[in-house]
């Protein structure tokens, strides 16, 4: 493994590690902003090509490998929809064709899921996140197989993307309690997503952990443990969004993920305002969804303010 200054950090030289002009990359069509960015803008300029695609469609993913595809890049679980990419099968796809599958494993980190063990080469996270579970650290990390990691340790130098040593030891301290952070998250986030698919003003909840997503059992063959996102839509769109986020007392209303804290965000009105909202719908946003990084504090408390903040919509 491989430690980097940003998650964007360890994707950008990861990618820039094994692309070059006139190649080719079979991507997921939801991704991370900042990394569907760097595919589309940074890459094109480079005159390297991507392919987006449906990755809960194998087919799709197989018929958009061409000669010079050198990446499948995924993420197992998808934001803000928790769609989940059927990583055993994708694998296999990927060696039958000789192309590396990159997955970026922010939202399901160990022990939730080590893709490594299911078959993909390389295994991407923004330790910004759950590894250091405190929102104090930004930082990324890059595991593969060893050929991978001594070419990612040449460019990543001259790329200047290092993690800094102070960052270093507030990561390795936080990562020591990633494991019972997991578990906490996962418990918590169960009985919140069990208790928003009981309430009159929740029109659906997406979590994997729930017998009613649709790839459950998938969920449950490639992860030990559910996690900690999910998100759900609210009664009366977008006004119901606001209504909700301006309710709230004890969530904390912000982009980020995989902290402690509970975090909430209604993307139709920060993080995706500027999207037309015709192009948000297509990828899975609507006027009332609504997203929850469930922290670890009691679960009582957490339920009690979404339940208050409910009231008011
Ligand atoms: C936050 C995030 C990133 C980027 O990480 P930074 O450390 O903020 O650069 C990449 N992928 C996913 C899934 C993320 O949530």
């Amino acid at each position: 493994a491989l430690s980097f200054a940003s998650g964007m950090a360890a994707i950008s030289s990861s990618i820039l590690a094994l692309v070059k002009a006139k190649d080719h990359i079979v991507a997921s069509k939801i991704l991370y902003g900042g990394t569907y960015e760097f595919l589309t803008k940074q890459l094109s300029d480079m005159k390297v090509s991507v392919t987006f695609v449906d990755f809960k469609n194998l087919e799709d993913i197989e018929n958009a490998i061409v000669k010079n595809t050198k990446i499948i890049y995924t993420e197992p679980l998808s934001n803000p929809t928790l769609d989940i990419s059927d990583i055993p099968s994708i694998s296999e796809t990927a060696k039958n064709h000789n192309v590396m599958l990159f997955v970026d494993n922010t939202f399901t980190p160990p022990p939730i899921f080590q893709p490594l063990k299911f078959g993909p080469d390389v295994c991407i996270h923004s330790a910004t996140k759950y590894f250091s579970g405190h929102g104090d650290v930004v930082g990324g990390v890059v595991v593969g197989k060893v050929d991978f990691i001594k070419k990612l340790s040449e460019v990543m130098k001259y790329y200047g993307g290092i993690m800094s040593p102070f960052n270093a030891w507030l990561l390795l301290r936080g990562v020591k309690t990633l494991a019972v952070r997991m578990e906490k998250h996962s418990k918590n986030a169960l009985k919140v997503a069990r208790f928003l698919e009981n309430h009159e003003k929740v029109e659906k909840v997406n979590y994997p952990g729930l017998r009613s997503h649709p790839q459950h059992s998938l969920a449950k063959k490639m992860f030990s443990n559910f996690g900690g996102m999910l998100s759900f839509e609210v009664e009366g769109g977008y006004e119901g969004g606001r209504r909700l986020m301006d309710s709230l007392e004890l969530c904390v209303i912000t982009v980020s993920l995989g902290e402690v804290e509970t975090l909430i965000i209604h993307p139709a009105s920060s993080s995706h305002a500027q999207m037309p909202k015709v192009k948000r719908e297509k990828i899975g946003i609507s006027d009332g969804l609504v997203r929850i990084s469930v922290g670890i504090e009691d679960v009582e408390d957490i339920i009690g303010d979404l339940e208050n903040a409910l009231s008011k919509v």
